[in-house]
């Protein structure tokens, strides 16, 4: 049967992934799906066993680089976006936009998740991603996860059975999130507007805003910043086709309209190369790059 018809949830087929991402770049996945419910998550995981096609969840899109070629395979959405709180533990589907979660649980008088305040993700996204800021990661209040693994079966995961670096979580096999649980403490509401307030001002004034782009490119080096160096480097305003180094923070590239993947590769290995030759530093990336399959 058509996976259309297998599904309650949408099947586009030949999709174009620089709709789904906030770069606004990337080619076609063959499959980009829309589950609606855990059955369809399960019978969409199937699909790619019997058939061997690739498989990426995507969150809300806001730390990948799709290339121009595009996804051979399937391109997941989750469903998961209900959240709940019981005494100080918030529960979240990884759907579930962080800006949504932080302004529902400091409401609560719950504090905990107001350090990720302006981090465009999914809880999903922030899970994998580490995601974070100068106050504080998401590694901090996590408690623990539910998951599928790519057979369907569930995965529950607590405390250090997740492994945290910088900006990135280490799962011990390849999981589809469902939902995540926050340890929070009790905080005057007040409090932590102050400090979501403050994080979400800093970021106004050091951030691009109003184009499109993935928001930092590398991860800072040890006891340094990679915006720093790029910009003591003279490399803002830089510029590969229709990507641009950021003139307003250097470790950002913006998508100046029509930008390809191959531009902004093109422009992140510019970069790296200037800060080895200069500087000595090999920069990492902190986005995602993922290829064709
Ligand atoms: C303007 C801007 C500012 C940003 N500022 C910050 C910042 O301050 N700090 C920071 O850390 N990041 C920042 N980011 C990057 C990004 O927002 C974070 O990395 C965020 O956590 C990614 O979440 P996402 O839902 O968009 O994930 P996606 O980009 O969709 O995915 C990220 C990874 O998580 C995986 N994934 C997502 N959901 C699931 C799931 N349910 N199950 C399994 N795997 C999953 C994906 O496969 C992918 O590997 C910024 C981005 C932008 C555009």
């Amino acid at each position: 049967m058509e996976l259309e018809k297998r599904i309650q949830g949408k099947v586009l087929r030949d999709e174009p992934l620089s709709k789904h991402t906030s770069f606004g770049i990337g080619g076609v996945a063959n499959y980009y799906c829309k589950p609606k419910d855990e059955g369809d998550v399960r019978t969409l995981l199937s699909f790619v066993r019997e058939t061997r096609i690739g498989l990426k969840i995507l969150g809300n899109g806001t730390n990948i680089l799709f290339q121009d070629d595009g996804f051979r395979g399937m391109v997941m959405e989750n469903p998961f976006r209900h959240w709940s709180i019981e005494e100080d533990v918030v529960t979240a589907g990884a759907a579930t936009p962080l800006a949504i979660l932080i302004s529902a649980t400091v409401q609560r008088g719950l504090g905990g998740l107001e350090p990720l305040s302006g981090i465009p993700g999914s809880v999903g996204g922030a899970l994998i991603t580490n995601a974070g800021t100068v106050a504080g990661e998401t590694s901090q209040p996590f408690l623990s996860l539910r998951a599928f693994d790519l057979d369907g079966n569930p995965v529950e995961l607590k405390g250090e059975e997740v492994q945290f670096v910088y900006r990135k979580a280490t799962l011990p096999k390849p999981l589809l999130i469902k939902e995540v649980s926050f340890q929070l403490t009790p905080k005057d509401p007040g409090e932590s507007e102050a400090i979501v307030r403050d994080l979400l001002r800093r970021r106004k004034e050091t951030q691009p805003t109003r184009v499109k782009n993935v928001g930092c490119i590398f991860k800072n080096p040890d006891g340094d910043h990679a915006g720093r160096i790029i910009d003591e480097l003279g490399l803002k305003g830089f510029r590969c086709g229709n990507a641009e180094i950021s003139r307003v923070h250097g470790n950002f590239i913006v998508n100046r309209r029509g930008a390809t993947a191959k531009d902004v590769v093109e422009l992140i290995q510019l970069i790296r190369d200037r800060v080895l030759q200069e500087r000595g530093i090999s920069l990492e990336l902190e986005i995602e790059i993922v290829g064709a399959d």
